[in-house]
């Protein structure tokens, strides 16, 4: 086999895996199939998307492009002309992903549980969805019936762990933490079974388990966390380890299994992980800046109050139950109180602002501000032009100046205006304002009235996050092997948006010229690529990839937001 032979290629992909515990685990020979890769390929930090989340770091990964292009900038997208909003899915991707131009050129894939990738698309091959999947009763494969057959093969197949957004007792850890072991054995099954049954040149399977994991069980496992309890640590404290030890041995299961002498093995993750700290509240920090203002005396009113009383109290129910009352409770209560559908399904008490006197607003967990903009926000205040871009400038002078209380440092480490940080047909649906904050600081956007403190370290009564002690961070992991290229060599300034070329590169396909990411030559002998030279393409598609967006069912959109909550990237 000589390196110009165009090679097939494996992608093990490990969300929010990171050489913050890759590399202490590993110097306890505890990861000896990642270890054997560092040594006979390449390895380096892996940059994720800003921001360092599931759903547009995947999409990157798939596209080869930046948010800009794609169109993704969180878990959730506003309803235009309106305050809500709905939740992201395959669909809100704008491109073609690689297995879609794989496909188009006759090569076989096969596709398993990389989020975002729900209504599975109809690849040349097999695509099994991840997250964002509402559940295993949705049409989540392509072909259908890949659930039945998996599931005769290897006794059950699962998405990802159920995980409740409240407290979890150590009974309840523990039992998460063996679900997870055994979704991860389910996965590593269907993954063997498929490699076994059908052909390919691409093959790619996603494990999720070391993200769920290092939410909940970080604090247990890091002695210098805050919050580390050491009579957990021979309890609790194992099994974010047993988790990386198991991720370990499934990647050395499917190098004997799949990696011949033409597979070039690729194993990556979304982004990085770190031990969390503290809780930002950040639509309280715009109130208390005077860019966001709340209703006065909606308390005072009675009907308001009953109707946020039935709000609270359905939240409730349909967050304990599944029954076919609560169903019949929610089609009473929507066609009574038209309003309420949106406000179940936002995560921002939006209610309560007074658009006429706001802004400015925060949405999500990680740092994303918008303006309230005329002519887009359906009671925008801020007029487009001179106006609105001397606000941006203000608020990204505020928002560098808000500091951590304990330590004096800032809390974003960088803040940039949202249409110069994307580019592409998409970059005017990004946040205005974007702030870039470490693994130590968890955004809260809803939640504005219980306190005055803007930074809050963790434990201190904090409910939404409380039980999270890890969160993401921009550095994710690379490691690569296989056929031309280099030995233990670590790569440098490798970023998530550059493996989709790279792959195309490796099964010496032309990269597409709308990519933004390129082809990681670091990784490559140099007399491999003087042999092999980087081809690119300006094939054109025809009309665009991305199809009309279908009309999430009300079930799916909440089996969606409470697998979200559940994860904390809903608060
Ligand atoms: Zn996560």
């Amino acid at each position: 086999m000589t390196p110009t032979t165009p090679s097939r290629v494996l992608v093990i992909g490990l969300d929010g895996a990171t050489f913050n515990l890759i590399h202490p685990l590993m110097a306890q020979g505890l990861l000896p199939n990642l270890a054997r890769i560092m040594r006979e390929g390449s390895w380096g930090e892996l940059r994720s998307t800003i921001q360092p989340s599931s759903e547009q770091a995947w999409a990157a990964f798939m596209t080869g492009t930046n948010n800009g292009k794609f169109g993704v900038y969180g878990f959730q997208k506003r309803r235009p002309g309106t305050y809500q909003f709905d939740y992201v899915n395959g669909r809100s991707i704008d491109g073609r992903t690689l297995w879609r131009i794989l496909s188009d050129r006759g090569k076989q894939v096969v596709v398993i549980n990389v989020p975002m990738t729900y209504p599975p698309e109809p690849v040349n091959g097999v695509l099994i969805s991840g997250l964002l999947t509402p559940s295993v009763h949705s049409k989540f494969t392509h072909p259908d019936g890949i659930y039945q057959e998996l599931c005769e093969a290897c006794g059950d197949y699962r998405i990802d762990v159920d995980i409740e957004s409240g407290r979890m007792s150590e009974a309840q850890l523990l039992a998460l933490a063996d679900e997870a072991l055994e979704m991860i054995r389910l996965r590593t099954c269907a993954a063997l079974h498929l490699a076994r049954t059908r052909p390919w040149d691409f093959f790619m399977v996603m494990y999720d388990a070391s993200d769920r994991l290092a939410h909940k069980f970080w604090k247990y496992w890091d002695v210098n966390h805050p919050l580390h309890e050491p009579d957990k640590a021979d309890t609790l404290g194992q099994a974010l380890p047993r988790i990386y030890q198991a991720l370990d041995q499934a990647v050395g299961e499917l190098w004997d299994a799949l990696v011949e002498e033409d597979v070039t093995v690729y194993i990556l993750s979304d982004h990085g992980f770190g031990p969390m700290e503290k809780a930002v509240y950040l639509n309280r920090w715009l109130a208390q800046k005077g860019y966001l203002t709340l209703k006065q005396g909606v308390s005072a009113n009675p009907r308001e109050q009953a109707q946020r009383a039935l709000r609270a109290g359905l939240r409730k129910a349909v967050h304990r139950l599944d029954s076919p009352i609560v169903s019949t409770m929610k089609r009473w209560a929507f066609a009574h109180f038209p309003n309420l559908k949106g406000a179940l399904y936002s995560s921002v008490a939006f209610a309560q602002v007074d658009w006429s006197k706001t802004q400015a607003y925060a949405l999500g967990t990680m740092g994303n501000i918008y303006l309230n903009l005329q002519g887009r926000e359906p009671e925008g205040i801020v007029t487009p032009g001179e106006e609105a871009e001397r606000l941006i400038d203000q608020l990204m002078a505020d928002l560098r100046d808000l500091r951590d209380p304990d330590t004096g440092e800032p809390v974003f480490f960088a803040v940039y205006r949202g249409k110069d940080l994307y580019h592409g047909p998409h970059a005017h649906e990004a946040p205005d304002v974007v702030g870039v904050k470490t693994h130590r600081y968890h955004v809260v956007t809803a939640d504005w009235q219980s306190g005055d403190e803007i930074v809050v370290r963790l434990g201190e009564g904090l409910h939404f996050v409380s039980d999270q002690s890890g969160q993401h961070a921009l550095e994710g992991v690379l490691f690569a092997q296989g056929p031309g290229i280099r030995a233990g060599h670590q790569v440098q300034n490798a970023r998530l948006m550059d493996m989709a070329p790279t792959i195309l590169y490796t099964l010496d396909e032309p990269i597409p010229e709308e990519m933004d990411g390129v082809a990681l030559t670091d990784l490559f002998e140099p007399d491999a690529l003087a042999r092999r030279p980087i081809r690119f393409t300006s094939e054109q598609v025809e009309g665009p990839a991305r199809g009309p967006e279908d009309e999430q069912s009300e079930a799916e959109r909440e089996a969606i937001r409470k697998h979200l909550a559940g994860l904390g990237y809903l608060d």
